[in-house]
């Protein structure tokens, strides 16, 4: 059973996460530390930004209200008292000078607001001595500081500080959730709704940047072109792309994970399991292979596509041999 509570808060499919940061304001239970785990685009933002709104807000009625000052300088990121860390760029580690500097500027009194609120994008790219940085804070913390760490998973994250933290899981929001949204509250039409709750995942976020950047539909499906290329491709074709391919991490990693998605389905369907497949746009290509592949080898598709990106990810591996790898671990049709 859906069920939707009455809030102001501009958050959606999270409703009783947005409840339960209510109630801590409410009874005056708020924490020092919270960590937001959920997948990319999946919220975590959103809900981190709302409730800087929430706690700040100048309106005693309904906070947030959206409307005050201390409510619209937050929403547009510019609040002396609510701050970010950024990283150098999008496949680079979160620096522990950064996070020692968020320390210091956490320290200082808030200039107007309540709160001094630091909000740590991708706190899980942070290595484990970066991640020390912030111990001493989160032992003594300051009676007006509150951290709001973001995550996509919390397996590189020290437990010392998932200890110290509230940890709140923002799980994917249901098709549908994402579907009614997207037409109640963006002015989606119909069809174009069903594609993106589908391609969403249920990640509200993913959807909303293509309603503001449709050229995100276009990249899409060239990686799936792309990939029905390579499927036919000999061996030393499939080199030459591993080649072109490695030269970009960032743009790469987008690629392997629109893969994985694409071999979950071809998985799902070869395996009869009767789940509607995410990538319905492909819906052709998707039935095509599942009718010659088994379901073990989309299985073994998918497995080498996700060690990739895991390898992509935690080290600095070579990209081109793990691609290589991963290349002729696909299958040849
Ligand atoms: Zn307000």
């Amino acid at each position: 059973m859906t069920t939707t509570l009455s809030h102001n808060w501009r958050v959606y499919g999270h409703d009783w996460a947005v409840a339960h940061l209510q109630q801590s304001m409410v009874h005056e239970r708020i924490r020092h530390a919270y960590l937001f785990v959920g997948a990319e685009s999946v919220g975590k933002e959103t809900l981190a930004r709302q409730f800087a709104m929430a706690l700040n807000c100048q309106n005693p009625d309904s906070r947030p209200c959206g409307e005050c000052s201390s409510c619209r300088r937050i929403s547009s990121g510019n609040h002396p008292d609510v701050l970010y860390t950024q990283r150098e760029s999008e496949t680079s580690a979160l620096k522990i000078e950064e996070l020692r500097l968020m320390m210091q500027k956490l320290a200082l009194k808030p200039f107007e607001a309540r709160y001094r609120i630091a909000v740590f994008r991708d706190f899980d790219t942070a290595l484990p001595r970066a991640q020390d940085a912030l111990l001493k804070t989160l032992e003594e913390p300051a009676p007006h500081a509150i951290l709001i760490l973001l995550a996509s998973s919390l397996e590189s994250i020290l437990a010392t500080i998932t200890s110290r933290s509230q940890v709140i899981h923002l799980r994917p929001a249901a098709t549908e959730i994402v579907y009614h949204t997207l037409i109640d509250k963006f002015g989606t039409d119909e069809d174009q709704a069903n594609l993106l709750a589908h391609l969403s995942g249920g990640r509200i976020g993913w959807a909303l940047g293509v309603l503001k950047d449709s050229s995100i539909l276009d990249q899409r499906a060239q990686a799936f072109d792309l990939l029905d290329g390579i499927l036919t491709m000999n061996r030393v074709e499939r080199f030459k792309q591993s080649d072109d391919l490695s030269k970009d991490k960032a743009a790469l990693l987008t690629l392997l994970e629109l893969w994985l998605s694409f071999w979950r389905d071809v998985f799902l369907l070869s395996e009869g399991t009767g789940l509607d497949p995410t990538n319905i746009d492909r819906i052709e290509s998707l039935k095509r292979l599942s009718a010659r592949l088994t379901a073990g080898e989309a299985a073994a598709a998918m497995s080498a596509t996700r060690k990739t990106i895991s390898t992509l990810t935690d080290t600095n591996a070579n990209a081109r041999l793990a691609l290589d790898v991963m290349l002729l671990d696909y299958p040849f049709v």
